[in-house]
């Protein structure tokens, strides 16, 4: 069996290489574990998170996936048979069971494709979960300095909601927060959001001043970011930006000029396309990465792969990382009708990234490895939070401004919606009766929190429908890799 991802440690003196491509540590911990007991005297079992696909290229290979530990290997067909026959009908690897060898059996468990029987990998999953949920590393903050917005695009979930400006005495509450944690926390992650911010940048300033002097005097990280139309960055904002650490960008754009303009116009109906390609370029020698978000539902699908020719056209291909972005319904601002199925989703965006290829806007697909999660994202965070114009607390990007979804205020402190917060942070794949069947468990953790709470049945990670393509094609790519590498000696 050959691994492609590989990191090394030794055992029992001797030089092994471990393939496997982990984010957490104490994930790689719970793989030394496995992989350095002698397996012989200790029964063992196939993984429930294995995946074996075809390889074109050889037919005597397949090519060996586990979504537990994310170890990526080919595996002989000879061994495969081996790893098959043996337990067919449940029945574990013992000492007794002479059809799979040592060497195979290592393998395997060095990949976490066999683990020992005593072991409830979903119970490892949970303790992951949990450990990092309440992980207290970064203290994140999404906030939203002003719900008003000069666009009126088509499916904004803020449509309808007052367009006020932070008061003074919420700024002073977020930075005396931020003050409250330097005890707890290593950083600081600001992520600004909207309405759009970039019309409220005397209190992007106001605020990044202070805490930046906090993290300062705390020796703390501090990183930030923002998600902006795009259309008020000029030269100037985009160096005041700079001057406040803002370390990434994400504009939307929705497919080519008439019909991004038709989706994003300014409220007094008026064209934004121009203005947001000419600002990246203009500014490009400027601006930290930009991550240009395509939003892709039914109406502009067929367009989205055009995207590709403006980026090119406005020659901002060097400074850009596109990728689609699911539309979705939220807060029933946007008609259903108009959005994708999830899974349709997951096949547009496998085809966007191979345009990506074709392109050679990106160099090789693996960009796209699966990685994974142990929570979804900042909204079953114990440490983050999204902060709204009046000081409004809730968990996700998509509450905001929504009073009924905010679980505290940050000046007064009476809890409002403590269920709320109890529902995204209390909710356990590995209980549900789906997902702690799902074999992508590891790389979804069961969906978008928000999705999940207002009853959302399509919510499952792209993975599911198409881990294969990319797998094959990752796995392409490392064989391809790998025989570059080898020289004529070995
Ligand atoms: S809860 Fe869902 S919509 Fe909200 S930030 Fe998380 S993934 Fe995004
Ligand atoms: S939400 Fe779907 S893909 Fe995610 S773990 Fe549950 S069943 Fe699997």
């Amino acid at each position: 069996m050959s691994y492609f991802l590989k990191f090394s440690i030794t055992e029992q003196g001797k030089q092994l290489e471990i393939a496997v491509r982990t984010i957490c540590v104490k994930e790689s911990i719970n793989i030394l574990l496995l992989t350095l007991k002698d397996w012989r005297g200790t029964s063992v079992k196939k993984s429930n998170y294995n995946f074996f696909y075809e390889y074109a290229d050889d037919s005597n290979k397949l090519i060996a996936y586990n979504s537990r530990t994310n170890a990526l290997a080919m595996i002989e067909k000879n061994d495969y048979v081996k790893y098959e026959s043996f337990d067919d009908n449940n029945v574990s690897i013992d000492d007794n069971n002479v059809s799979i060898d040592d060497r195979l059996v290592n393998d395997l468990k060095r990949g976490g494709f066999l683990v020992e029987d005593s072991i409830n990998e979903l119970k490892l999953l949970r303790y992951n979960m949990l450990s990092n949920r309440h992980s207290s590393q970064t203290f994140a903050l999404t906030i939203a300095p002003t719900l008003d917005c000069d666009f009126a695009c088509v499916y904004c979930y803020e449509e309808g909601k007052k367009h006020g400006y932070m008061l003074k005495e919420v700024q002073e509450a977020i930075v005396k927060s931020i003050e409250n944690q330097t005890k707890f926390v290593e950083g600081v992650n600001i992520t600004w959001h909207g309405g759009e911010p970039l019309l409220a940048l005397d209190i992007i300033e106001n605020i990044t001043k202070q805490v930046l002097q906090i993290c300062e005097k705390n020796d703390m990280k501090y990183s930030a970011g923002i998600i902006t139309n795009g259309y008020n960055l000029t030269k100037n904002n985009v160096l005041k930006l700079k001057e406040l650490k803002i370390g990434y960008l994400q504009i939307t754009l929705d497919g080519t000029e008439k019909i991004h303009n038709s989706r994003r116009p300014l409220r007094n109906g008026g064209p934004t396309f121009e203005k947001i390609l000419n600002n990246i370029q203009v500014c490009k020698e400027l601006l930290p990465r930009v991550s240009l978000r395509v939003n892709v539902d039914k109406e502009n699908q067929e367009d989205m792969i055009r995207v590709l020719d403006v980026i090119r056209e406005f020659d901002i291909q060097d400074i850009v990382t596109v990728y689609p972005g699911y539309v979705e319904p939220t807060n029933s601002c946007y008609s259903k009708n108009n959005c994708l199925e999830y899974s349709d989703f997951a096949k547009l965006e496998y085809k966007f990234h191979n345009a990506l290829l074709d392109e050679k806007l990106v160099s090789n697909i693996t960009y796209k490895y699966p990685y994974l999660r142990s929570n979804v994202c900042g909204a079953d965070n114990a440490s983050s939070f999204v902060v709204d114009p009046k000081g409004n607390l809730c968990k996700c990007w998509s509450d905001i401004g929504r009073d009924e979804y905010s679980i505290n205020n940050l000046l007064d402190f009476k809890s409002t919606n403590t269920n709320v917060l109890l529902d995204y942070m209390l909710y356990d794949p590995t209980m549900d009766e789906e997902c702690r069947e799902c074999s992508v468990l590891p790389l979804c953790m069961g969906g978008c929190p928000r999705r999940r709470i207002d009853k959302i049945v399509d919510r499952c990670s792209a993975y599911k429908y198409v881990l294969e393509d990319y797998i094959q094609q990752i796995a392409d790519q490392k064989q391809v890799e790998n025989k570059s590498h080898a020289c004529s000696c070995c």
